[in-house]
């Protein structure tokens, strides 16, 4: 094992604060990174508060990570020291099952998640990006393209791909008119992939100050969510809406803006279910509500893929880890544009 630092929960109340942990030694398939930047996740709140009923403390979140391979395992054949990389939500899975077999990982019913999961090497707990290092197995590792900034690749490995994911699934694509509801950190990537792909696209939002950004992001127009007005004129029109809000809210004002056999997406994890959805609003236009996770590794490179091919990354705001709690309290204000990713380089050794 070896000595590392982070930033943790002790619990579900406490501030994140310095923190000292151990890693495993890489395993022969382990690729061991230096971690340079990790993005934060709305879902990284949500579990240090323990909103969904499964927080394990101490917690070190951190889910959107990049680095920089510092030492690879005897069986590593897709990694050499040195290659930037990333790790997202998942870190492991059974491998034989077939949501495996179709490249579905975050479907298997033993899927080990990067934190807040049990270690299955250790019998401990998983600990993520909000630290020094890591150690995973090269299957979990993802490709990154030098040719962009690193820092705002980090938010593809959750906010990216869970967005890129459900819109490939469904085949949003030239000719649809998509919804993205809530611009933050999963919003502002569901523009960018639904506007890259050809789609006509309107962001639902409940800040009206961010709807020029929203433009500049790739939405063709902004509907203020609160305003009833704006939301009639969009009655039965739209082929696919993805839900990214946070909180719990009313289903039935976005199943009355699909068309027939239209679907909307949820991939927000409230710690409160929503309103019951109106059945009638479903039955009469046999229009579906699905929900979606992340996004297996081979689609996860495909899509990092795509972004390096096609120039995208996240809109982010860089901060010094010293400055998390203020962060998550922005986040929980709707007020982030569009992530805060954290420099780990501003992890100091001494705080510890
Ligand atoms: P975020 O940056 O906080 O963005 C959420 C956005 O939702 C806010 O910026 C806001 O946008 C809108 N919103 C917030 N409260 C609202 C309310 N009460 N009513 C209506 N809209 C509201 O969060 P995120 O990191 O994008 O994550 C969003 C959700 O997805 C979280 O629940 C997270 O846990 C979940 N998540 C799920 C997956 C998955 O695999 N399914 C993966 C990652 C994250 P406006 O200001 O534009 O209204
Ligand atoms: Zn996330």
């Amino acid at each position: 094992m070896q000595k590392t630092i982070g930033y943790a929960a002790r619990n579900n109340t406490s501030p994140l604060v310095p923190f000292s942990f151990e890693r495993r030694d890489p395993l022969p398939t382990d690729v061991q990174i230096e971690i340079l930047f990790c993005g934060v996740c709305h879902s990284d709140i949500h579990q240090v508060r323990n909103e969904w009923g499964n927080a394990t403390f101490p917690m070190v979140p951190g889910h959107e990570i990049v680095g920089k391979v510092t030492q690879v395992g005897s069986q590593v054949s897709k990694f050499k020291i040195g290659d930037h990389v990333g790790v997202g939500c998942l870190v492991g899975s059974c491998g034989v099952c077939p949501d495996c077999k179709d490249h579905l990982e975050q479907y298997c019913n033993n899927a080990e998640f990067t934190y807040n999961s049990p270690d299955k090497h250790s019998g401990g707990t998983n600990y993520g990006g909000y630290s020094r290092q890591i150690v995973v197995n090269q299957d979990f590792v993802l490709h990154v393209s030098d040719k962009l900034e690193l820092a705002a690749v980090a938010p593809l490995l959750c906010a990216g791909i869970t967005t890129y994911s459900p819109l490939k699934h469904w085949n949003v694509g030239k000719g649809d008119k998509v919804g993205i509801v809530g611009l933050g950190g999963l919003g502002h990537m569901g523009i960018k992939f639904a506007h890259a792909f050809g789609a006509y696209v309107v962001l639902f939002t409940t800040s009206p100050g961010k709807a020029e950004d929203a433009k500049r992001l790739g939405a063709d127009e902004v509907v203020i969510s609160k305003n009833p007005e704006e939301m009639g004129k969009h009655l039965a029109s739209f082929d696919f809406i993805l839900n990214t809000v946070a909180a719990s809210h009313n289903l039935d004002a976005y199943t009355a803006l699909l068309k027939r056999d239209g679907t909307l997406c949820l991939v927000g994890v409230p710690d409160q279910p929503h309103p019951s959805p109106a059945i009638g609003n479903l039955i009469f236009k046999r229009r579906s509500i699905v929900g979606s996770l992340i996004g297996g590794l081979k689609e996860t490179q495909e899509m990092l893929d795509f972004c390096a091919k096609n120039a995208i990354t996240s809109d982010i705001e860089i901060i010094p880890i010293q400055q998390i709690n203020e962060a998550y309290e922005r986040v929980l204000k709707s007020d982030v544009k569009y992530r805060f990713v954290i420099d780990l380089a501003s992890l100091q050794e001494t705080e510890v």
